[in-house]
Order: C-alpha cells, then sequence, then structure tokens
C-alpha cells in the first residue's frame, strides 16, 4: 500500500482531523516532510481538506488534514498560496449563508456533472487562486 493510500484510508476510517507529525507516527511514514508532501498534494486535488484546527492525535491546533463530506456545512472557502519559503498560508474567508448555499449548489453540480476548473487563477505577484466551487 502506497503512503498516499495509507493516509487516505486512515483519515476515511477515523473521520477525523490529525496533523502531519501524528500521521508520520501513527502510520509509520518517515521523514514526517512525506506525509507534508503527500498531504499537500491530496490537498491540491481535493481529496483531502487542510487547515489549522486541533489534531484529534496530538491535542494541538495546528495544520490538520481530514476527509469529510460533512465538513461542506462549514461554509469556508479556503485559498491556499504557496509562498518561496515552502511554508503554506490558508486564508479562511466566512461567507454569509446566501453565499454559502450557492456555494454548496455550485459545488455538488460541479461534483456530480459539470466540469470543475483545475486552472489556477494568479491574483498577485507569487499568488495564485488554486481553485473555489464556482462553475467556470
Ligand atoms: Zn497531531
Amino acid at each position: 500500500m502506497s503512503h498516499r493510500v495509507k493516509i487516505l484510508k486512515f483519515l476515511k476510517e477515523k473521520e477525523g482531523k490529525y496533523c502531519d507529525d501524528c500521521l508520520s507516527k501513527i502510520l509509520g511514514i518517515f521523514p514526517r516532510q512525506q506525509v507534508y508532501q503527500i498531504c499537500k498534494i491530496l490537498f491540491w486535488k481535493q481529496q483531502i481538506y487542510r487547515k489549522k484546527d486541533k489534531c484529534f492525535g496530538c491535542s494541538r491546533y495546528k495544520i490538520v488534514n481530514w476527509i469529510s463530506s460533512k465538513e461542506i456545512k462549514g461554509g469556508i472557502k479556503m485559498t491556499f498560496q504557496s509562498e518561496k519559503n515552502g511554508k503554506d498560508s490558508i486564508c479562511i474567508e466566512q461567507l454569509s449563508s446566501d453565499e454559502f448555499e450557492n456555494r454548496v449548489k455550485e459545488y455538488v453540480e460541479n461534483k456530480f456533472g459539470k466540469k470543475f476548473s483545475e486552472k489556477s487563477l494568479q491574483v498577485g505577484p507569487d499568488k495564485f487562486h488554486k481553485f473555489d466551487f464556482s462553475i467556470r
């Protein structure tokens, strides 16, 4: 089983939020950077969620990874920026309930029918808006 599958399987089974450190320890994937690399790619591919929250493993408040269709309830839009120093910064934008309804509708439509744009949009020097839930 590849590390990628291991991580996905674990997150799916646990339905919990786990930081890179805990995933590394629990799944025996070393060095920890490997977990980071895999999770970053899974996040780009929208196979997992990745943002700051309480880790189910170590209970610390840090960047955690999880899979859950229920989590869409949070009504958040994530913007991923890759910085030159290699660190990730994730901006969370709260939406009004109407905006959120539309987003979910669009998201579901995208998920089950219409094409989901994979093109990243440049929004500033070295800033790329990786994806959102809108239809293009
Ligand atoms: Zn942890």
